[in-house]
């Protein structure tokens, strides 16, 4: 009888350190999405400037975006003042915790001098406003970095869908900026898939984009990639987003 109750006793100190264990695990982040909410994981949503209203109106306590004006949308030559006034309200929003995604593209057809004009005016924003960037680059690498020394910017910027080589990481990473990655994980040869397991885990992040893909999804491929426990991973990556946004949430 006596050894009953201790085996209850002991099933029970079980059941509840598996508890404990399962409560410990770090949520997954989602660093760049373009849809919903991820109830009970960290989801940064993605709005441009003219969505962003409605959004943030209807945003729970917990729901997180960057705003900012894409460079493939960027269709009449911006009166950046209207441009800077048009993203104030919602970038200096509290659930609102980076501005972006911004950035340049060689391949887009917007004129290049709109690209920069548009790209500046993002950066004084997230430094004005002390806010990360999540950053679109598209064959403009050494421009990218150029535009980051030129403006003197602080604040870490998160390359988002990383596909380049590990040279570009290693100067990328030495500016203070952050590597973001997803579908091109799964392509067994693409640059982000061949260099992803020789990169710091502390400079990492993974997004779903719009590419249809689960978050967790993600984190399986990378995990594998990096030869990692899922449960590490979880917890680096939210490491990191805990140094890249301080507390929030
Ligand atoms: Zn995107």
């Amino acid at each position: 009888m006596v050894s009953l109750f201790l085996e209850i006793i002991f099933c029970m100190g079980i059941a509840n350190f598996a508890k404990n264990l399962l409560l410990l695990k770090a949520p997954f982040v989602d660093i760049h999405a373009h849809n919903g909410d991820d109830p009970g994981n960290i989801r940064i949503r993605n709005l441009f400037p003219d969505q962003a209203g409605e959004a943030l109106d209807r945003a729970g306590e917990n729901s997180l975006f960057s705003v900012g004006f894409h460079p493939w949308y960027i269709t009449e030559n911006p009166v950046l003042e209207d441009w800077e006034n048009s993203l104030q309200e919602p970038a200096n929003h509290i659930n609102v915790i980076a501005i972006g995604e911004a950035g340049l593209d060689k391949v887009a057809k917007t004129p290049w001098e709109w690209q920069e004009k548009v790209f500046n005016m993002q950066i004084s924003l997230s430094e004005k406003l002390g806010k990360p960037m999540i950053i679109h680059c598209v064959k403009a690498w050494q421009e990218v970095l150029k535009t980051r020394n030129d403006q003197n910017a602080a604040q870490p910027w998160i390359m988002h869908g990383f596909n380049g080589s590990m040279e570009l990481a290693g100067q990328f990473l030495e500016a203070g900026c952050y590597l973001s990655f997803g579908e091109f994980l799964f392509r067994e040869n693409s640059k982000a898939a061949r260099i992803f397991s020789d990169l710091a885990n502390e400079r990492i992040f993974l997004e779903t984009d719009d590419n249809g893909l689960t978050i967790k999804e993600v984190y399986a491929r990378a995990a594998r990639l990096k030869g990692m426990d899922m449960d590490e991973l979880r917890e680096t990556i939210y490491q990191n987003f805990k140094t890249v946004f301080g507390k929030k949430p």
